[in-house]
């Protein structure tokens, strides 16, 4: 399970990851940390400590997360198709990602047969 759901849940990050834990026959969770303030965060809330208003902000910025095609693409085209905004299209060696339409879900990630995108 994506605790987060691929980052939709963001904006409720609090009552997803609660949601979850509180599902009794789930006996641990993983949440993806892709940035050093998310895992100063996670820490935090988890050891439950209060969390400075400034590092919650910046986790809950999805423009921080940025996802980036690298040059080992064998034009699968996985990625274009799975994308739910319509942000990757196809270009003549590797896709490009319109970053107005990217909303820094992560679907298309694990699609990759390459491993070739990343949040940079
Ligand atoms: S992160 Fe989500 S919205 Fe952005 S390009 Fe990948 S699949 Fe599309
Ligand atoms: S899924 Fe990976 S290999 Fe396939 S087109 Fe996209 S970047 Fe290239």
């Amino acid at each position: 399970m994506k605790v987060l759901a691929g980052g939709h849940c963001i904006d409720r990050i609090f009552d997803a990851i609660e949601f979850v834990r509180n599902i009794r026959e789930i006996s641990s969770i993983a949440i993806g940390v892709v940035r050093e303030v998310e895992l100063d965060f996670h820490l935090l809330h988890f050891n439950q400590q209060p969390i400075p208003k400034e590092l919650l902000n910046q986790c809950l910025d999805r423009k921080q997360k940025k996802p980036v095609i690298l040059n080992n693409c064998r034009k699968c085209r996985l990625c274009s198709e799975t994308c739910p905004s319509g942000a990757i299209t196809m270009g003549s060696d590797r896709p490009s990602i319109n970053m107005e339409k990217c909303l820094a879900c992560g679907y298309c990630l694990p699609v990759c047969p390459e491993f070739n995108i990343r949040f940079a």
